[in-house]
This record gives C-alpha cells, sequence and structure tokens, in this order.
C-alpha cells in the first residue's frame, strides 16, 4: 500500500471531467511529477490532494486514511501538506526570517524553537546570509527558495509544488531542479510536483506520471518513459520522436510509401495499424545504403540540414513525402539536396501498443 493514494480520483467543471478516474499510489518518501500539457488536469490533481478542490468522485488516502471524498474532506490545514505555487505567494513586508518563521509561529511553536529551526532550513537552502532581506530585495531563484524554505521548515507529511521554477530563467530553472533535487534527498518528504518541462521531471523525479486529457497515460520512473513509451502520446510527448504507421506482419511493420519496420521492442497494438516510434538520434544517415530493398532502411532526400555544435539535426524526405527528423554527429555533413539511406536499427524500433 503506498503513502499517498488517490483513488479513482474525477473532478468535474461543468460536467466536464477534467480530472477523470485517476489511481495513483505513491510510496512514502517518492518525488513524483505529474508531467503534462496544458490543461491535461495536472493542476486540478494537485488542488485535489491539497483540498482547496472537492471530489466528485473517488477517494484519497494518506497513511491509510481517508482524507478526501465527494462530501466529505479534511480541510487543507489539517492535511499536514506545504504546498508551493508558481508565483512564491511570499509577504512582501516580512522579512526573509519572518517569512519562513512565520508557520511556525501558528503552530505554536516558542521563540527558541522557531529560531532553531529557521537557522537550519536557511543554512540548508543556502539562505543564512539574506534572512534579514525583504522579498523585494532578493532575485527569482532567491524568492524561490525562501518560498521552498517556508514549506520544509513546518516538516510536512506531504509536499506539493505547482510549477514552481516556470517564473526562473532557463539558467536558473536549470540550477533550481538539481536544488529542489538535493533537498528532497536530504528530508525525503512525500512530494508531488506538477510540470509541463520535461527535463524538469526527468532530473527531479523518482516517477513520472503522463497525463494526457485528465486520465493518466503512462507511469514510471524516468527511464522507462523514455526507453519505454506505451503509448504514441507519451512517445512524442517525451523526448522527440519519428511515428511510422502501418500494418503489422509478425515483428515488421509495412508502412505506407514502401517502408518496411523490424521492430525489436514494445508491444503491437490488438488490432488495427501499428504506430512504431523511432528516436531522432537513433537514426543512422549516410550516403552508402544496401544493394537491394531491405528492411529497417529507407531512401530519401536532404531536405534540411543545421549544424548544432555537438551534432547535426536533419530533415530527410521519404520518396512518398513522409518527413523523417534524424539527429547525426556533428561529423556527418551532408548538403541539402542530396540523396541519403535511413537506417532503422531494429532494436531501436518501438512498437506502440496504442
Ligand atoms: P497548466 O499546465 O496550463 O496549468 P493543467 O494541466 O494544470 O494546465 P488544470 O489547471 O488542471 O490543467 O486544468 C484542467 C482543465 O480544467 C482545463 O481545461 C481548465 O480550463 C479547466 N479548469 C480548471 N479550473 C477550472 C474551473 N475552476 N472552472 C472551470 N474549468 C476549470
Amino acid at each position: 500500500m503506498g503513502f499517498l493514494e488517490l483513488d479513482g480520483l474525477t473532478k468535474k467543471f461543468r460536467a466536464n471531467a477534467v480530472v477523470d478516474n485517476v489511481s495513483l499510489s505513491v510510496e512514502k518518501g517518492q518525488l513524483v511529477c505529474l508531467l503534462g500539457p496544458s490543461g491535461c488536469g495536472k493542476t486540478t490533481t494537485l488542488r485535489l490532494i491539497a483540498g482547496f478542490l472537492e471530489p466528485d468522485g473517488g477517494e484519497i488516502r494518506v497513511g491509510g486514511r481517508r482524507i478526501s471524498a465527494p462530501g466529505d474532506s479534511l480541510a487543507p490545514e489539517r492535511r499536514n501538506m506545504s504546498m508551493i505555487f508558481q508565483s512564491y505567494a511570499l509577504w512582501p513586508h516580512m522579512t526573509v526570517m519572518e517569512n519562513v518563521t512565520y508557520g511556525l509561529k501558528l503552530r505554536g511553536l516558542t521563540k527558541a524553537q522557531q529560531q532553531e529551526r529557521a537557522d537550519t532550513i536557511l543554512a540548508v537552502t543556502k539562505l543564512a546570509e539574506l534572512a534579514q532581506r525583504y522579498p523585494g530585495e532578493l532575485s527569482g531563484g532567491q524568492q524561490q527558495r525562501v518560498s521552498l524554505a517556508r514549506a520544509l521548515v513546518v516538516e510536512p507529511e506531504t509536499l506539493l509544488l505547482d510549477e514552481p521554477l516556470s517564473n526562473l530563467d532557463a539558467n536558473l530553472r536549470e540550477e533550481m531542479r538539481f536544488e529542489i533535487r538535493r533537498l528532497h534527498d536530504k528530508y525525503r518528504y512525500t512530494t508531488v510536483y506538477v510540470t509541463h518541462d520535461q527535463a524538469e521531471a526527468m532530473t527531479t523525479a523518482d516517477l513520472i506520471v503522463v497525463m494526457n486529457q485528465g486520465v493518466i497515460e503512462q507511469a514510471g520512473t524516468p527511464e522507462d518513459i523514455y526507453q519505454r513509451p506505451r503509448t504514441e502520446f507519451v512517445a512524442r510527448f517525451i523526448g522527440g520522436t519519428n511515428i511510422f504507421k502501418g500494418a503489422r506482419e509478425g515483428e515488421v511493420v509495412r508502412c505506407a510509401g514502401g517502408l518496411a519496420l523490424r521492430c525489436g521492442t514494445g508491444d503491437f497494438a490488438a488490432q488495427g495499424e501499428t504506430a512504431v516510434s523511432v528516436r531522432h538520434h537513433d537514426i543512422r544517415i549516410t550516403t552508402v545504403g544496401p544493394a537491394s530493398d531491405e528492411p529497417n532502411w529507407a531512401r530519401g532526400t536532404v531536405a534540411r540540414q543545421t549544424y548544432l555544435g555537438s551534432h547535426r539535426d536533419y530533415q530527410v524526405d521519404l520518396r512518398d513525402g513522409t518527413h523523417v527528423h534524424a539527429v547525426s554527429p556533428a561529423e556527418v555533413a551532408i548538403p541539402p539536396g542530396e540523396a541519403v539511406w535511413l537506417q532503422f536499427p531494429p532494436e531501436r524500433c518501438r512498437a506502440l501498443a496504442s
């Protein structure tokens, strides 16, 4: 049994289920990322967990105890959870120290206890020297660290983060991802982290839950989700890929234009056409091909080639007009207009169940 459990959780807005029968089990101390495009229901799921919304169906349990069900929900302040918002939500008229100790004061800790806990958390979040500053005197990254410190200092059982890094610039975002993971490794609070940024999810999560239109498409470790996507949606959303569709003959999928892909991995669709995912960097691009037609080879013409320092990005058009996106080592430089061969290694051709 997990520590935090969502069981058939459903939330409707105007008869439209934006969270639709979602079940998920989170172990104690796990960091779970809810990942998906805008509007897929991530924030609504988080708000249901926090208690800001009441479900229309299903329930939420923490440590085996039911905390939320239709018409029967524990108030947010009684859930022992801390939530961090996109907007930091710091008190502007309070110093960093006052912001951090505020929650402790509410919980009735003595001044000495407040000081001790705040000193520890400010040191861990590298804010000790800024303790007497006001939020307006801090950078975005520093403000976000204060909101983290404020959430952690109350020692919540569960930490909820809603796109916590989206207001930061790219460099700071990258730094803060590692910071969040470092703090998680230190405190091991059960954490649910909402993001639409796959790199953020890959860096921070033990478990990634990919959501699409209110349902869970796939849940797994970052490696599972990247290496073994089960659906076209997940393959496209995480990491970029080419999707080819065709009819299955044994292990081979025959696509339009004569391309035949032997698939060394994945699960074939139960019926109808099968989709095959091949990642951009798994395709080999060469000017020399096989003497006769062979599966997992295709002829095409370079439509676009971009030098990106460490590699080159290609668009190759097959004879039937299919665009293939491939990435090659930087030294493979073939100009637009040239005829090329593409090789799709069977062990990198992944059949998708749906
Ligand atoms: P984003 O990344 O853009 O924040 P999200 O995945 O977090 O997206 P939600 O905020 O959970 O998505 O919203 C899911 C759907 O529910 C959206 O279509 C949204 O418009 C709708 N929605 C959210 N809150 C309400 C509300 N209070 N009333 C009506 N519809 C709502």
